[in-house]
């Protein structure tokens, strides 16, 4: 949430259209504590998705947040997930597991639901380089939207009667899981984007060191 920080238009109209026989001159010095020349600005409007419970994905550890704005910059596709989830009731905690077993990228848990809004919780692998922690969290973040696209699942039983029906088991690190093709093309697919937007860029740049030289 932004806060502006011009002064209230209020406290500037009073001040102005104060008579003038009420000012006084200022001692040359003065130990008076200074009071703020504005009244005190009234409390800024409460947008509508703050009162709505706040943002849906927030982020538990702080290597994601450079990762999901990097990504949001370069994936329309990443965008679209985002934008989807945060017009949900699907809240979605993302961090990072320092315990995460080799051969598991990340994975999803289900943590629980009140009312109407439901809670996720998303881990990725620590070691995740930089464009694959970003594919990675959009390969997670698909699985989101399968939860957000089945009202029904309230619980981690839930969830897991959901991938038995949509997803294909597997045995990743070792550990009974599910996965899905819309997941793993979302991966593949972001990984792309990001590729294709990086190689797009290194172009430009030669370009413009050979108009530079000549
Ligand atoms: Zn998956």
């Amino acid at each position: 949430m932004r806060l502006s920080l011009v002064p209230g238009v209020c406290g500037l109209a009073v001040l102005l259209t104060a008579p003038v026989t009420a000012q006084h001159p200022l001692p040359a010095r003065s130990f008076e504590p200074s009071l703020p020349a504005v009244a005190p600005q009234p409390a800024p409007p409460v947008v509508e998705w703050w009162r709505n419970g706040g943002p849906r994905i927030r982020l538990t550890d702080q290597r994601l947040g450079p990762a999901l704005r990097n990504g949001v910059e370069r994936s329309s596709l990443l965008r679209g997930l985002v934008d989807r989830i945060e017009a949900s009731n699907v809240f979605v905690y993302a961090g990072i597991d320092p315990r995460m077993i080799k051969g598991l990228a990340g994975r999803l848990v289900f943590v629980g639901s009140a009312g109407t809004h439901r809670y996720l919780r998303v881990m990725l692998h620590p070691e995740l380089g930089g464009d694959q922690m970003i594919a990675t969290l959009a390969h997670e973040l698909q699985h989101v939207v399968e939860v957000i696209e089945h009202p029904e699942v309230d619980s981690e039983s839930a969830l897991t009667t959901l991938y038995e029906r949509i997803g294909q088991s597997n045995r990743a690190g070792g550990l009974q899981g599910w996965e899905t093709n819309a997941a793993l093309d979302m991966g593949y697919e972001v990984r792309r984007e990001l590729n294709i937007g990086t190689a797009a860029a290194l172009a430009r740049r030669e370009a413009a060191k050979r108009e530079a030289r000549n």
